[in-house]
């Protein structure tokens, strides 16, 4: 095999690890999108348990306030009962108080039901906030591996760009032109390909005989007729 074949087969080697790591630092803001997707819903969902204890609270202190103004209207008519002269006066009196009477009751009733509510409620967003708690843990987990991981890469992607520099000096500027354009065009980032069994491996056209027997000798840069990947003969 000649140099320059060694070399291309080299840089496409370098090259494939380039846009590997290239493809990993594109995806990083797009995974880090999908785990705080979650986040985001569970997040939501305690709001909203929160708010349902707000209203129920509220309501609660609306109900005690009522039952308070109600037991000192009884407490009032209660003081005045002296006052009262006829029959017909003490009798309006004591639907007065039974009606008071009554709606304590229902006051009372109301009270009890939020505090039932409550008491789920505050119950439902315990748990919540422990399963928020413990998604953030695990993204922070996550971003903190996913950072060591992208400075890692990042560190080698710089390594391997400066191994290339020194191989590309090395290629012949048209060799290297052609190179690049089937990079870009090829889709896939593969420029340099094998033959075998009569195949591209890039593109899996069937090679005629006497391409396929010049490609084994590997003596020449051989472009694929069909997808103009430049072709060796693989080892082994
Ligand atoms: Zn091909």
């Amino acid at each position: 095999m000649k140099d320059i074949q060694k070399l291309l087969i080299d840089l496409q080697q370098k090259d494939s690890l380039i846009l590997e790591k290239l493809r990993f630092i594109d995806k990083a803001p797009m995974r880090i999108f999908e785990v705080d997707e979650p986040l985001k819903q569970a997040k939501l969902e305690l709001e909203n348990v929160r708010k349902k204890n707000e209203i129920a609270s509220r309501k609660k202190r609306e109900k005690e306030t009522a039952l308070l103004d109600a037991q000192e209207k009884i407490r009032k008519m209660k003081a005045r009962v002296s006052d009262l002269k006829t029959n017909k006066e003490y009798q309006a009196y004591q639907k007065e108080i039974e009606a008071s009477e009554k709606e304590i009751f229902t006051i009372e009733d109301q009270v009890l039901e939020l505090m039932e509510e409550i008491d789920a409620v505050s119950k439902e967003q315990k748990e919540k906030e422990t399963s928020v708690n413990a998604e953030i843990e695990k993204i922070n987990a996550f971003k903190k591996e996913l950072n060591a991981e992208m400075a890692e890469q990042g560190k080698e992607l710089a390594a391997l760009k400066e191994e290339r520099t020194v191989m590309v000096a090395r290629i012949d500027p048209e060799v290297y032109k052609t190179y690049m354009t089937l990079l870009r065009d090829s889709g896939d980032g593969v420029a340099v390909t094998t033959a075998r069994n009569e195949l591209c491996w890039g593109c899996n056209m069937n090679i005629p005989p006497q391409l396929y027997a010049e490609i084994m000798k590997n003596e020449e840069i051989i472009q694929c007729p069909q997808c103009r990947r430049i072709l060796f003969a693989s080892e082994g």
